[in-house]
């Protein structure tokens, strides 16, 4: 795997946009899908939501697109068909993130909202159009754009455009694109089906395997308890005690909210510090020899103060607050459960933290067991789709979490992009 977003020959503006969202090095569908698609192969990849496969095709797209010449009055340079509303939107979203320093024009059209603004906004053409299969049609019966000028096309969770029934309007679409084209399709399973349309699309495609962005140990045993907001102090407090456990690493958000809990701790008589980037790195230095020798029970960090170094094996590792990147969810728990030792992650999470838990949970490709801790059981309960109560009174595991329309990894139906 590639081990930065640098070595592709991606342009400057495409790199600044990259590092603005945030991520540090390329998912593994990534750095086998931008290489390929820079290199102007089709490519057929079996990847699913949370790989990165979103960025994986864009942002080379991206950099081939912003070398040609603009779109012109109702030309759509790069299409992507999506099955549904909410994925059209969100890769429209993915689209306009990555382009932001790039003079290129994108545009989103779905069923279910009206015709007339989407066919004013086409005649000035589109260099990346998202769109679902049923609208298209529409829009294109209208004569609101053409399609013989298509260098790109993407068809990303082609197994559910299938499955939704959009086979005859995917035909229809086909065939109105010009024969010299780059042809990307995603798809979480190759069935016959799927591999029959891949036969008549893809010309010698590379083929892609995805595995999920960021694999959690295995090792790891995860455990969510949902808890108010105001009451996690208290709760991590009982769970301490109450487990007796000696060594325990709690993952703040902030560095005010890591002194402030283990400011509370030490009140109540336990040995505990914080490390964040405001201490010195003596200090620093100290507490985290003082943890890893026993001396010291709890050691409330934030991830920067905790990235890189080297504690392993703990036994425990609590998410005070969720991180706002995925993948720093990854990165904290792999402090636990090393080499075959069993280690907890545990995550005390609020009403208000359900949009993180999502992106966690996408990201690591399961969802973590919810259980309330009698006396804490939280008075804010979140708003659907995310039901953080897990089945309140049971406890214990569930299947994954109801992620509604939003959902978009899994196989049942939602509203059609019609
Ligand atoms: P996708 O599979 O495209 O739906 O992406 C899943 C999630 O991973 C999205 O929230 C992306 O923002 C995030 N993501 C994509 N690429 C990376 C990366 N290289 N590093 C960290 N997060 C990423």
């Amino acid at each position: 795997m590639a081990a930065s977003f640098d070595s592709f020959g991606l342009g400057e503006p495409l790199l600044k946009a990259v590092a603005e969202k945030g991520y540090t090095s390329p998912s593994p569908i990534q750095s086998q899908c931008i290489p390929a698609v820079l290199a102007g192969h089709d490519v057929m990849a079996a990847a699913q939501t949370g790989t990165g496969k979103t960025a994986g095709f864009t942002l080379p797209m991206l950099e081939r697109l912003r070398h040609g010449p603009p779109a012109r009055a109702g030309i759509v340079r790069s299409l992507v068909l999506t099955p549904t509303r909410e994925l059209a939107a969100q890769v429209g979203e993915s689209v306009r993130a990555y382009g932001r320093y790039l003079d290129l024009r994108s545009d989103v059209v779905f069923g279910g909202v009206k015709v007339n603004p989407q066919i004013n906004r086409l005649q000035r053409g589109a260099d990346i159009l998202v769109a679902t299969p049923g609208r298209l049609m529409d829009l294109y019966q209208q004569k609101a754009l053409r399609l013989d000028r298509v260098e790109i096309l993407v068809l990303d969770e082609a197994d559910r455009m299938l499955d939704m029934g959009f086979i005859r309007d995917i035909q229809k679409i086909l065939a109105l694109l010009p024969a010299k084209r780059q042809n990307l399709l995603f798809s979480a399973t190759f069935s016959g089906d799927i591999r029959r349309l891949a036969t008549g699309l893809l010309h010698n495609p590379v083929q892609l395997q995805a595995t999920p962005a960021n694999q959690a140990a295995p090792t790891v045993e995860h455990l969510l308890h949902p808890c108010d907001m105001d009451r996690k102090g208290d709760l991590l407090s009982h769970l301490i005690r109450s487990n007796d456990w000696q060594q325990v690493l709690v993952f703040s958000r902030t560095k005010h909210g890591a002194n402030r809990m283990a400011d509370r701790l030490i009140r109540e008589g336990m040995t505990a510090a914080a490390i964040h980037g405001n201490k010195s790195q003596g200090a620093r230095t100290r507490a985290l020899a003082d943890f890893k020798a026993g001396a010291l029970r709890v050691l409330v960090a934030t991830d920067l103060a905790a990235r890189g170094i080297d504690i392993h094996q703990l036994p425990h590792v609590v998410n005070l607050d969720l991180p706002n990147q995925a993948e720093d969810y990854v990165h904290r728990i792999g402090r636990t459960g090393r080499a075959g030792h069993n280690g907890h992650a545990i995550s005390l999470v609020a009403a208000e933290e359900s949009e993180l838990l999502r992106a966690i949970e996408r990201v690591i490709g399961l969802s973590l067991p919810r259980q309330e801790v009698p006396g804490f059981e939280p008075k804010v309960l979140s708003a659907a789709p995310l039901d953080l109560s897990g089945g309140r009174g049971k406890g214990g595991r569930r299947s994954p979490a109801p992620h509604g329309a939003r959902h978009r990894g899994g196989r049942r139906p939602s509203g059609s992009g019609r």
